[in-house]
This record gives C-alpha cells, sequence and structure tokens, in this order.
C-alpha cells in the first residue's frame, strides 16, 4: 500500500516539475516577444489622438483624413459629416 501511494507522490511531483518547466519556458517566451514588440512600438510609433473621442492611438492603427487623425473610420465619418 505504501508502495502504491509512493509511486503516486513521485507521479505527482514528476508532473508539477513538468508543469512548472512548461509555464516558465511560455512566461520567458511572453516576455522575449512583449519586450521586443514594446520596444519597436516606442521606437517607431508615434500615439496620435482621435479628434472624434479623444482615444490615443498608434499612427499606423489611426485613420488619418484632412490633416486630422481618428481611431477608426467610423469616428473619421461621424467628424467629417458633422463640421
Ligand atoms: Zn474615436
Amino acid at each position: 500500500m505504501s508502495r502504491i501511494l509512493f509511486i503516486l507522490v513521485l507521479l505527482l511531483v514528476g508532473f508539477l516539475l513538468l508543469k512548472s518547466h512548461q509555464r516558465k519556458k511560455h512566461l520567458q517566451q511572453q516576455h522575449k516577444q512583449q519586450k521586443s514588440s514594446s520596444g519597436r512600438i516606442l521606437k517607431n510609433t508615434r500615439v496620435l489622438r482621435c479628434q472624434h473621442c479623444g482615444l490615443h492611438v498608434p499612427e499606423d492603427e489611426a485613420i488619418s483624413q484632412g490633416g486630422k487623425h481618428f481611431c477608426s473610420l467610423e469616428h473619421a465619418k461621424q467628424h467629417l459629416t458633422k463640421s
């Protein structure tokens, strides 16, 4: 009986170790990706303010029309039809 328990505990410990190892690896990969992508954003992307709702959006995601910037095409249309 105690032998079965011992084997079960060993299996459980092995499983937990494997799981934590995988999680660690996954976190490291995520960290690496975040580091590289956020660095790129800081270097090359300006943040623009939507003229309609005031939301701040990265330059490459912003819609620019008539020298004004918007967070979405919908807001660009709404703003331009208003004025
Ligand atoms: Zn907007």
